[in-house]
């Protein structure tokens, strides 16, 4: 009966939510990543803890999937990653003066550099670490964010090209980024498409010779193969998200989601026709009713956006999050379905037993899946399967 689920979930000692990770799913995501890139290798992209799904883990997965290369975003998140002692070659693209230059050269991070002052910072990392500084030079090509911008190129190409020739850098990579490429046929793709070429062209011209150009995220990675180049970086692939939800699901791009975030009923009560439910009374019940509280809210990653909108799986039914998501929890309007503390409710995973998608919680925030996988709080534990954490197989 309903009432034993709960016992059993105390016996087992399972936690009150966790995201379990399924590390095959990553492994599997990659080599179909790998085969959609051709002849260009894999970067796969693990920042922001691997989009939430624990960044080391999940870039042992990604290598063991045939991945050659890791991308973060920050240089903190490039040591932390060779501290655990993962191996590959590994990028990371947003730097600012203040990071540790020094650590990351030493450590062989290779770095961006999309402005002279960040060429500078490499040499003076050089020289006080006696290594060459791996750069890979970023051109802006239109997606107005990063990278040297047209009028800037010709003094970065020259400035590292200085810096190659006295052996405080190599430079090893042009890249940019896509601004529009989960929007396949976009016009701007071929424009930026055209800017890449362009800036790789007069990297050429003055002297340089990168082993890899690089412009494709997980979209352009599985719908605009103009665009591999050498490298492609995606991320959200690796995950087993689709870069276009309203285009394919993840199994029409042969992915397959690899976090399930589950909760367990944490009180569960009757109440009357009319009882207004979490804070603002934004929900309020329309006939007797069971109430199940669920212990994740926005501070867990849980978008208070969500509120009234985001949907779960409890015994095999869909429900809606009812009223406001609080700090840490969120209420359902179960109806008459029998519940009890301990049932289990699934926000979202893979879809196997019909539970939602994160695709399904980013339409109802108005957001994107990353932000939904990335935003998973630090409070909620999580497990692996299909490999363990520390990579074994
Ligand atoms: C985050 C990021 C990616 C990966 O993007 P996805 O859409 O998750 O595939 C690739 N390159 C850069 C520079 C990024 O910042």
């Amino acid at each position: 009966m309903a009432g034993q689920h709960g016992q059993e979930a105390q016996r087992a000692g399972t936690p009150h939510a966790q995201a379990r990770i399924d590390l095959s799913a990553v492994r599997a995501n990659v080599s179909r990543l790998c085969e959609a890139a051709g002849s260009a290798e894999v970067m796969a992209v693990v920042k922001a803890d691997g989009y939430g799904h624990g960044m080391a883990a999940v870039a042992r997965a990604a290598l063991a999937g045939g991945a050659t290369w890791l991308g973060v975003a920050g240089m903190r998140e490039a040591l932390a990653l060779r501290a655990a002692g993962v191996p590959g070659r590994l990028l990371a693209w947003l730097l600012t003066p203040g990071d540790d230059w020094n650590a990351a050269v030493a450590s062989g991070v290779e770095l961006s550099a999309g402005a002279t002052w960040a060429v500078r910072a490499a040499v003076r990392a050089a020289q006080a670490v006696d290594r060459p500084a791996l750069l890979h030079l970023e051109a802006e090509t239109g997606l107005g964010r990063g990278g040297a911008t047209a009028d800037d190129w010709r003094a970065l190409l020259e400035t590292a090209a200085r810096a190659e020739a006295a052996g405080y850098v190599r430079v090893v990579g042009v890249w940019s980024h896509l601004a529009r490429a989960d929007e396949p046929g976009h016009p701007s793709c071929d424009e930026q498409l055209a800017a890449f070429r362009s800036a790789a062209g007069l990297a050429r011209r003055a002297g340089l010779t990168p082993d890899v150009l690089h412009l494709s995220n997980s979209a352009a990675t599985l719908t605009l193969p103009e665009a591999h180049f050498d490298l492609v970086r995606p991320g959200l692939a690796v995950y087993g998200l689709s870069p276009v939800p309203d285009l394919a699901a993840p199994s029409e791009l042969g992915l397959r989601p690899a976090m399930t975030l589950t909760a367990r009923l944490a009180s569960v009560k009757r109440v009357p026709a009319g009882q207004g439910v979490s804070y603002g009374h934004r929900y309020r019940t329309a006939r007797e009713t069971t109430l199940g509280l669920v212990p994740l809210g926005y501070a867990d990653g849980v978008p208070r956006h969500a509120s009234q909108a985001g949907p779960v799986l409890v015994a095999g039914r869909r429900h809606t999050v009812a009223g406001t998501v609080c700090m840490d929890q969120f209420v359902l309007d179960l109806g008459d379905a029998p519940a009890a503390p301990g049932d289990e409710v699934v926000l979202f995973g893979p879809g196997d037993r019909g539970e939602p998608g994160a695709a399904d919680w980013a339409r109802a925030a108005q957001s994107i899946s990353h932000e939904i996988v990335a935003r998973i709080g630090a409070r909620v534990p999580r497990t692996y399967t299909g490999g363990s954490a520390s990579g074994e197989l």
